[in-house]
């Protein structure tokens, strides 16, 4: 793999998993989009913690003086791994998903929520209302602009926020966001960036960017399941009632005799009710620190090299239709495709089974962009293939990704496969 930068090491990196015939072979995990590896680094300092975990902010031990300390630290590696401003604070959440909801309920009443159809479910569901605008899949990064003036245009007074991602999850390219923020500012508008697939891709600073909110997944930044953030601009989270309620949003709770007077902590901990994953920030954080300390170049040359040769070998498949949503757009390592007269379902279950290849299949929660974009390629079915890259990727897995669909496209599966419960299986 001359020529191909080093990155830090995940697990697992050498996974041994078993064909269809029996046979066993090193895993080809082309999913990152969905969840990344974990780092070696992340796991050690996982490890290094699991003996010392208490209870945070209450308890007197050593112990929890030490959790407290690791959690606490942790915010202060998000702040600094988005480039966050001094008075923006940090929440706690189990991931993106949760990250939206909460800001979606923290907004204040009769705000105008304007975002692009492209969106991820997670971005894409929480804001309820009638001042909720939807903008149509723009042909151009560039075109993405006016279509956002526009629809800020028809808002009416009030605080308005947008919603935008920073990379797609179908097909990894990068949204303008700083071009989108300058609107955002000309309107009065917030602006709040889902960065769960350009966090663990490309460098995200909130003042350079000029976002408001940031949120992000621990799962898809190659630590394990369960912790995620929502860091940005105070008042509107602070204004708002608790997220959850219960022990550790609470500042002191008085009985009144007919009600209980309940005075809430200030944010962040008025959002992260219930005893946090001390474990889950930690190795959230020391995942930010292993890649901020690797630096994002050699990170982003080893992304682009592979995706690259993904792109190519892809495009010299028979009936390979890529799916894009702007003709003009730079793009991190995710590449969503279908093959004319081939199953997504069926190629995807073969990769698995006669490869050793994971990819994902479907319409990856995100319907509405997926099934606009397969429109585009006239597509015969309502799913496509995604192959997505990561620190965990080689030059061998793009390679075999490649040779495999030549493979299954010229003379179809070895094995014969039936569908259970709606999916292929051999
Ligand atoms: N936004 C984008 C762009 C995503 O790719 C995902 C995960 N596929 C999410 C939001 C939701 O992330 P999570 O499932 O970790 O909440």
């Amino acid at each position: 793999e001359s020529g191909i930068p080093t990155v830090p090491a995940v697990v697992g990196a050498r996974l041994s998993v078993p064909l269809v015939t029996g046979e066993r072979i090193t895993y080809a995990n082309l999913d990152h989009a969905a969840s990344a590896p974990c780092l070696e680094q992340v796991r050690d300092a996982v490890d290094e913690l699991l003996p010392w975990y208490a209870s945070v902010h209450r308890g007197a031990g050593f112990a929890s003086q030490v959790s407290t300390k690791v959690y606490e630290q942790a915010r202060d590696t998000l702040r600094r791994f988005v480039g966050a401003r001094k008075s923006d604070t940090v929440v706690f959440t189990r991931n993106t998903t949760d990250s939206l909801n909460l800001l979606a309920k923290s907004l204040p009443r009769r705000t105008s929520v304007v975002l692009f159809d492209t969106e991820h479910h997670a971005a894409l569901l929480p804001w309820r209302g009638p001042n909720v605008r939807r903008i149509q899949t723009p042909e151009s990064a560039a075109a993405a602009v006016p279509a956002l003036e526009a629809a800020l245009k028809l808002c009416p007074e009030g605080p308005r926020l947008v919603v935008v991602t920073g990379a797609s999850n179908v097909t990894g390219e990068l949204w303008p966001v700083a071009e989108l923020a300058q609107v955002a500012r000309r309107f009065g508008a917030r602006i709040a960036l889902d960065a769960a697939q350009l966090a663990p891709h490309r460098p995200v600073d909130i003042k350079a960017l000029d976002v408001d909110y940031v949120v992000l997944s621990a799962h898809k930044l190659y630590a394990p399941y369960g912790a995620g953030a929502l860091i940005g601009r105070a008042d509107w989270l602070q204004a708002a009632e608790p997220y959850l309620v219960g022990g550790g949003a609470t500042k002191s709770v008085v009985d009144w005799g007919d009600h209980l007077g309940v005075a809430w902590s200030a944010v962040p901990e008025r959002h992260e009710a219930g005893s946090p994953n001390v474990v889950g920030v930690h190795a959230l954080a020391a995942a930010c620190d292993t890649i901020t300390r690797h630096g994002w170049d050699r990170i982003v040359a080893h992304e682009q090299t592979l995706l690259t040769r993904l792109r190519e070998g892809l495009r010299s498949i028979p009936g390979l239709h890529e799916l894009a949503i702007f003709s003009d757009a730079d793009r991190v390592g995710v590449v969503s495709f279908t093959i004319h007269g081939h199953e997504a379902g069926l190629i995807a279950a073969a990769l698995s089974a006669e490869y050793g290849i994971g990819v994902r299949d479907g319409a990856f929660c995100a319907h509405v962009a997926t099934r606009r974009l397969l429109d585009r390629v006239d597509a015969t079915e309502q799913r496509a293939l995604r192959a997505s890259l990561g620190l965990g990727s080689t030059l061998e897995h793009v390679n075999r990704l490649i040779a495999a669909l030549r493979e299954l496209v010229t003379n179809g599966p070895k094995w014969t496969y039936v569908q259970q419960d709606g999916r292929w299986v051999p």
